[in-house]
């Protein structure tokens, strides 16, 4: 068993080679990094063989910022689960005087941030939340549903040497919006589909039961019953570890959570389940790199015919 300083070791010798390479670039802050042009490429051209999959299922294509409505992280309960992770965005809001105490605490070292005002904008915790109160909006879904495309960076307040663990990071999504069957029938074929297309990308994969990280003592509770549930699976990827492998797509099952919250109700009546499947981009590109190498002109031609067809 890899010790957990063995762990970090091995997450900080490979985030060293990535800025090595020129891959990834620092900005002195844990989990917040640039990208190279390379880097891009890899994430917009992994971003299309998604599409590739996806793109025939007639989903709805929306883009947000990554901001959300500071109503709706609180509506959506994220706070009740993630307290830890929600990033808010604040403000100066002050007059003159303020503007002066502000610039004397910079210049004393002190904290400067004290007077700072929140605004109506969150973070984006993940890509999906936007899109159940728009939704909800709109009144009952159709017969057959909805399904949304999303992608969108997301923060979390997760600071650590990981390269794959980022505070700001790009999910892309498929969202199912229905019945339970049809939400169910949605999550299956992605837990196929993904295997595929990951499998194609020549990186090892495995499927596993996954829970999220639940805040506190009622949180360990939350986890458990997700678990026993079989609510989340992850796929992994070993990127840093073969014992702990790196969740690098999850599929989602919130049963009627957020149909409930938003009031979100099917053609007929009932409250709406839903399901998501959700890409990380920077850990599929950050495996793929680990995989075939630094330099991508020498990755498997096989590879490079699924990404750059
Ligand atoms: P983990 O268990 O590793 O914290 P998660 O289960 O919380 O991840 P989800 O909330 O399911 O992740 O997010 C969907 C996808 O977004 C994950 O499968 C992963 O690929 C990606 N992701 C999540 N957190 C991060 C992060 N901090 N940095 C980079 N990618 C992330
Ligand atoms: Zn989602």
């Amino acid at each position: 068993m890899a010790s957990t300083q063995e762990l970090s070791q091995a997450q900080r010798a490979y985030l060293d080679e990535l800025l090595k390479h020129g891959l990834l670039i620092e900005t002195g802050v844990d989990g917040l990094y640039g990208r190279s042009g390379v880097f891009e490429d890899v994430v917009d051209r992994f971003n299309v063989l998604i599409s590739r999959y996806g793109g025939g299922d007639g989903a709805e294509v929306m883009r947000f910022p990554p901001a959300i409505s500071r109503k709706h992280l609180e509506e959506s309960e994220y706070l009740k689960s993630f307290p830890q992770l929600a990033g808010t965005l604040h403000s100066f809001m002050g007059n003159d005087a303020d503007h002066l105490a502000l610039l004397k605490a910079i210049e004393e070292g002190r904290d400067w941030t004290l007077g700072q005002k929140a605004t109506d904008a969150v973070m984006t915790p993940a890509a999906c939340y936007p899109i159940y109160p728009t939704l909800a909006k709109r009144g009952p879904l159709k017969p057959d549903g909805a399904m949304v495309d999303v992608y969108s960076y997301c923060f979390r307040h997760e600071p650590s040497v990981d390269p794959a663990r980022m505070q700001l990071f790009r999910m892309r999504e498929y969202v199912r919006i229905g019945s339970p069957q049809q939400v169910m029938s949605f999550r299956e074929m992605w837990l196929e589909r993904g295997q595929k297309l990951m499998g194609s990308l020549g990186v090892p994969v495995k499927i596993d039961v996954a829970n999220d990280p639940f805040f506190g003592r009622a949180g360990r509770m939350l986890a458990v019953n997700q678990r026993d549930q079989g609510l989340k699976f992850e796929l992994l990827i070993p990127i840093t570890s073969e014992e702990k492998p790196t969740a690098c797509l999850s599929f989602n099952y919130h049963q009627d959570h957020f149909g409930l919250l938003w009031k979100i109700a099917t053609h007929d009546a009932q409250v709406a389940h839903t399901a998501c499947v959700g890409f990380g981009m920077e850990r599929v590109t950050l495996a793929l790199f680990k995989y075939h190498g630094f330099d991508v002109e020498k990755w498997p031609a096989a590879v490079k015919k699924q990404l750059w067809p």
